[in-house]
Parts: structure tokens; sequence; C-alpha cells
């Protein structure tokens, strides 16, 4: 059944042109990168390929005709948005949402500058290894609704708070249930009981984890700081990955948030998809990010920054280098308790130099290459129908109105009463 969608004031296609959303690009999704370098370079503004004016078909789940609403065919039914912006679901690329417990009063403690040792990532482990299977399905079920209700329509999901094989495959198992973005980080940190052995511990990640794990994940990732004695050495890092790609999974690194270090140039070397956090940046990994450009992304998450009152990463710098830039919210109980797309484009315009259409390019098509989507991310013919409808008339209005909850996705299913 086809549904008719008009009213729409401006819709954000990220095809680089209308005639290209138009013509459409997308059907498939899957293994593509997705950037091209030349496309990128250009105006931020016509790179989100603006429609005025626009109607839009859906049909079986996907953008079946998008052009200017004089000019719309008809449908099986209509709804009206009455001049609102639509744009596509926000990617969110980044998140640790498998997980029980909360870390509120190490939270409060931070912010009235108290000292307190709540023992960070194990506190959450802990809680983890803990809960029920059950328990942790209703948390993240009521995460997932969270994310959707600001827009958001593709989360990628880690594993990382269980550090054992049972608690990191169970964790992969509830998270591929609702997503198949998902990721194996057993190398998250080391958990206090290897910590004596810090070797044999990555020989478990390597072995045992990583096969109960694999059938689960689509990717491998590893916290690469060794800024942190707990997290891992760029060496570590690349045995962690150079494994996980043996095992079939596509790899993406967390590296270079504490401080300078490797994990840029081994995300670089053994082509990640994304390289997330990148807020110490020596002009050598910027330079290699912007040689990557077709493969790497640089993923910024704003929120933590904000969450932990940390200098933010310079997205100007690696903007005007021509490095591809994707918003994510890294929403973890820890760092970064918000999993608001909307305020990381917000923070991004305010804080890291971006402007509006740049950071609803870099939270949307940005955060597909990251997960190397071409059929999320934009809205052109052929690509999943994730419409996000804003309350404002123009995508500018999600930083402008900051906080203000603009952003729904639109129910397109056959059984919905349209709006
Ligand atoms: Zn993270």
């Amino acid at each position: 059944m086809s549904l008719l969608v008009t009213g729409i004031g401006e819709l954000v296609t990220n095809a680089g042109s209308p005639e290209a959303a138009r013509a459409g690009d997308a059907p498939e999704g899957g293994a593509s990168a997705g950037v091209e370098r030349a496309a990128y370079r250009g105006d931020p503004v016509t790179r989100l390929g603006l429609v005025p004016d626009a109607a839009l078909v859906v049909d079986d789940g996907r953008v079946a005709w998008i052009g200017p609403a004089a000019a719309a065919p008809a449908a099986d039914r209509a709804i009206d948005l009455g001049g609102r912006a639509v744009l596509p679901g926000f990617v969110d690329s980044h998140s640790h949402v498998v997980y029980a417990g909360d870390r509120v009063a190490e939270f409060t403690a931070r912010m009235t500058g108290q000292r307190y040792d709540g023992g960070g990532i194990a506190t959450t482990m802990a809680a983890t290894r803990a809960a029920s299977d059950e328990e942790l399905r209703g948390l993240l079920a009521a995460r997932i609704t969270e994310f959707r209700a600001q827009g958001t329509s593709v989360v990628e999901i880690k594993s990382g708070y269980g550090l054992t094989v049972a608690d990191e495959a169970r964790a992969l198992r509830l998270a591929a249930e609702v997503t198949s973005e998902t990721t194996f980080l057993g190398a998250h940190v080391v958990p206090p009981e290897a910590r004596g052995d810090r070797a044999a511990y990555v020989d478990l990640v390597t072995g045992p984890m990583l096969a109960a794990c694999a059938p689960y994940a689509r990717w491998i990732d590893v916290f690469c700081e060794p800024a942190s004695p707990y997290a891992f050495t760029g060496e570590e890092a690349r045995t962690v990955l150079t494994a996980g790609m043996g095992a079939g999974l596509l790899p993406r690194v967390h590296g270079n948030q504490l401080g300078h270090g490797p994990g840029v140039q081994v995300a670089v070397e053994v082509g990640a998809a994304s390289v997330d956090h990148c807020t110490f940046l020596a002009d050598a990994d910027v330079a290699a990010l912007a040689d990557a450009a077709g493969t790497t992304v640089a993923t910024l998450l704003p929120g933590v920054e904000f969450s932990t009152r940390s200098p933010y990463p310079d997205a100007r710098r690696l903007l005007d280098a021509g490095v591809v830039v994707a918003l994510a919210t890294d929403c973890n109980p820890g760092t970064c308790n918000s999993s608001s797309m909307p305020l990381m484009v917000a923070l991004a315009v305010r804080e890291m130099g971006m402007s509006p259409a740049e950071a609803v390019w870099s939270a949307t098509a940005g955060g597909a290459a990251a997960l190397r989507r071409s059929d999320v991310g934009r809205l052109v013919v052929g690509a999943a129908a994730d419409l996000c409808v804003l309350d404002a008339p123009t995508h500018a209005h999600l930083a402008y109105r900051p906080g203000v909850p603009l952003a729904r996705l639109l129910d397109v299913s056959e059984h919905s009463s349209a709006r």
C-alpha cells in the first residue's frame, strides 16, 4: 500500500542535488562506503539536496518517488505535514546501551567538584552481569523507544559491559534483536579481575570471546587509548582488530579521546569504517583521515565533552582538511547519558564550529557512512523510508531551537493512521 506524504516545507535528501534524489541510487544498502570526495568537498547546503515544497511517495517501506508537491502522483493513502521540514532519520553510529544500573552518583560528584571513585565502567559491568536477560531486554527496548522518539531510525549498539565470554555474547545477542548494527567491544577496558595479566585478557578477547560473539556482531571495536591504564595500546588494538577481521567482522575504533595516541593511525591502517572521538589529533592524524576520506570517517561525540566538561574536538579543522565527519551520541551510562541526536547537532553547531547544514549532514549521511550504509541517511528513490519530521520549517531549526522536542519519526506503516 503506497503512502503520499505532502506538505513538506523543506525536504533534506542528502543527495547532493534534488535531481539526484529523484533519480535514486540507493536500492540495496550494505557494503559501499558511500562518500565521494568531490561531492563531499562541495558546498554544505548543496550537499543536503534540499527540495522546497516537496512531496514523497513511500511504498513497501522504501522511497518510491520524490519531487515537487505540484507534480506528486496519486497513492493509496496521503498525509499532509503542514509545511514541516523532513530529513532522513538520524543515524546514530555509536552507542553503548546494553547495560543495567546507572552512574548518576558519579555524574553528580563530578559536577559538584567532589573526588569520587565510583569505579566507572566496572560499576556498570557489575550491574550488567547481575541482570537477567529479561531485565536487560526491557531496558534496551525502553532506550530504543527513546531514540526513536527523537528522530533516530538507526542505532549502532556495542557490547563492552560484560567482559566475559558469556556476558559479551549475551549483550550482542540482545542487541541483535533490535539492530543490525552490532559491535563486539570486548576490548572496552581490561576488567578488574584481569588486570594482573593484560596479555591473557587480549588472548581471551581475540580467542574464545570473539568466537562466541562473532555470530551476533557486524563490527569489532577497541578502546585504543594509551593515556588510560585500563584501555588498550596501539599494538593491542591492532591485534584485536586483526583477529576480528579474521572472523569476518568489520573494524571501527575508539581513539584519541583522552590524549594524543595511535588510535587514528591504527584505524586508517586497518581500513576502519570510523574512528570515534578524535579529540586530540596531531597534524599527521588529520592528514591521514583526509587521505582516507573514502574509507574512514571521523565520528565526533560532543555529548561526551558536554557531559564531562571537557574541551570539544575541533570539527572545523577536520572539515577544512576534507575529512568526512559523522556525529553520534555515544549514549552510555558514564560519560554521556543522552540519546538525543538533535542535542548533538546543536552542540556541534554551537561548540564545534559546524554550520547547521554540516551538522545535519553529519548526523544523518555521516552516520550512514560511518556504518557503510547507503540505504539510510539519505532520502532518495530506493532508500529506506525513514522520515524524521521536524515541528519546524527548516533543518536549521534543530540548532536554532536547542532542547526543544522538534524531531520525531513518521510512522509510514500500513496500519498507522497517518500522523
Ligand atoms: Zn563509546
